[in-house]
C-alpha cells in the first residue's frame, strides 16, 4: 500500500477537473484566438472558466489571467511591475528570486514563519512597486493576515500593489476572503486537484502589469501564447470543486493532521513540530527530529510506502537547509532533519495509521 502525504508537492486530480477536460483533449480541440465554430467552442469554454475562476477568487472575469503555472503567475506579478520588490524571506523561490532578479528588499519572519510588520514597513518607499506575502506557506503551512500588511503597505509604499502567492491556501482558505486586499493573487491548479501546467494570476482594476511573455497578444496583452484549453478548464472545475469542498474537508483533514502529528510528536523522543500549529494551513504536519537526516528518513518512508518530503519540491535533491526554515531561526543542523507530511482531499485514517508506525519505525532504525 503507498500513502500520499505530499498533497503540497501537488495533488490527485480531481474526478471533476479530468471529466470537464476530456473533450478539450479530443473532439473539442479548437484554438480559442481563431474565429470559426470550432474556435468559438473553445472560446466559449475559456470564457466560461474565466467566469467560474473569477466568482470562486471574488474577482471580475476580466481581472483573471490564465498562465502556464504558478511559477509564471508569480515572475508576472513581480517582473511585470517593474521597479523595486519587496517579498518576505519565506516565500517560494518562484517570488523569491524574481525579486532578487529585480534587486528588491526581503523581510524578515518571526519563529512561527509570520511576516514581521515593522520590518515591512522599514523596506517601503516610494519607489516600491509591488509587495509580496504568500497567503499560506508550503513548507511549514503559515497563513498570513493579509489585512495587516495591505494597511502597512498602503501607507508606506503608496505606489506599490500587494501581491499575495496564494497557491498553497486554495484548499483550506476562502482566498476571495482572505486575499481581498490583495491586487495581485496567484493559483496553480496541481495544487488543488487540478491538471499542471496551468495556472492563473488575479490583476485586480485598475492594476496594470506589462507582460513578461511576448508574441500574439493573448489574455488581453497580457499574457501571450496559445490558451491551454483544456487545461484552463480543469482548472476552473478543480476549483469549482475545491471550494464547495472545503467546509467538510477542512475540518476533516485538521483532525487527521493533528492525530498524525501528536501521534509522532507523542512515540519519538527529540522531536518537535515547526512553528505554531495556530498559524497553519490544515494539510500540513510539518516536524524536526534531532540528529535524524531528512535524506535517508525520506528514503526509508519511501520504502515503507510512504510519500513525504522534506520541504518544497523544487529544493528536494538539494542538501542545502531550507530558506523557510533558516528564516525562522532553525539552525542549519536541524533544519536538515526536517519532515513534512502534507495531508488532502484523498488522505485517509489508514493513511494516517500507516503513517503513525511507518515514520517512528524509520526514526529509530536511523538513530539506532
Ligand atoms: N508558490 C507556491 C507557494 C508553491 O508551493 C508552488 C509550488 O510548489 C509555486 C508557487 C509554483 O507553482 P507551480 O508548480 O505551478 O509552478
Amino acid at each position: 500500500m503507498t500513502v500520499y502525504l505530499d498533497h503540497a508537492a501537488t495533488t490527485p486530480m480531481r474526478p471533476q477537473a479530468v471529466e470537464a477536460m476530456l473533450p478539450f483533449l479530443t473532439e473539442r480541440f479548437g484554438n480559442p484566438s481563431g474565429s470559426h465554430a470550432i474556435a468559438r467552442a473553445a472560446r466559449a469554454a475559456t470564457d466560461d472558466a474565466r467566469d467560474s475562476v473569477a466568482d470562486a477568487l471574488g474577482a471580475q472575469p476580466g481581472e483573471v489571467v490564465f498562465t502556464a503555472s504558478g511559477t509564471e503567475a508569480d515572475n508576472l506579478a513581480i517582473l511585470g511591475r517593474g521597479g523595486r520588490a519587496v517579498c518576505t524571506a519565506i516565500e517560494h523561490h518562484a517570488v523569491l528570486h524574481a525579486v532578487e532578479a529585480v534587486g528588491g528588499s526581503i523581510v524578515a519572519v518571526d519563529a512561527d514563519g509570520v511576516v514581521d510588520l515593522d520590518g515591512l514597513e522599514a523596506a517601503l518607499d516610494d519607489d516600491v512597486r509591488v509587495v509580496s506575502v504568500m497567503l499560506a506557506n508550503n513548507e511549514v503551512g503559515t497563513v498570513q493576515a493579509l489585512e495587516a500588511v495591505a494597511e502597512v503597505v498602503r501607507r508606506g509604499a503608496p505606489n506599490a500593489l500587494l501581491h499575495t502567492d496564494a497557491v498553497q491556501a486554495v484548499n483550506w482558505l476562502d482566498v476571495a476572503a482572505a486575499a481581498s486586499v490583495a491586487d495581485l493573487i496567484s493559483i496553480s491548479a496541481h495544487k488543488f486537484g487540478g491538471p499542471m501546467g496551468v495556472g492563473a494570476l488575479i490583476v485586480r482594476e485598475p492594476s496594470r502589469l506589462a507582460p513578461v511573455i511576448h508574441g500574439g497578444g493573448q489574455e488581453r496583452e497580457r499574457r501571450s501564447g496559445t490558451h491551454n484549453v483544456a487545461g484552463i478548464v480543469g482548472l476552473a472545475a478543480a476549483l469549482r470543486t475545491a471550494v464547495e469542498a472545503r467546509p467538510h474537508l477542512v475540518p476533516r483533514v485538521e483532525a487527521l493532521r493533528d492525530r498524525l502529528c501528536d501521534g509522532l510528536l507523542a512515540v519519538i523522543p527529540d522531536s518537535r513540530e515547526t512553528g505554531s500549529r495556530a498559524t497553519k494551513v490544515a494539510g500540513t504536519c510539518h516536524l524536526l527530529f534531532d540528529g535524524v537526516e531528512s535524506e535517508a528518513l525520506l528514503l526509508l518512508l519511501d520504502e515503507a510506502g510512504v510519500c513525504a518530503s522534506a520541504g518544497s519540491a523544487c529544493a528536494s535533491g538539494a542538501l542545502e537547509p531550507s530558506h523557510v526554515l533558516t528564516a525562522m531561526g532553525i539552525d542549519d543542523r536541524l533544519a536538515l532533519s526536517s519532515l513534512r507530511l502534507s495531508l488532502g482531499w484523498t488522505t485517509t485514517d489508514d493513511d494516517v495509521d500507516l503513517a503513525l508506525k511507518a515514520v517512528p519505525d524509520a526514526v529509530a532504525r536511523l538513530r539506532s
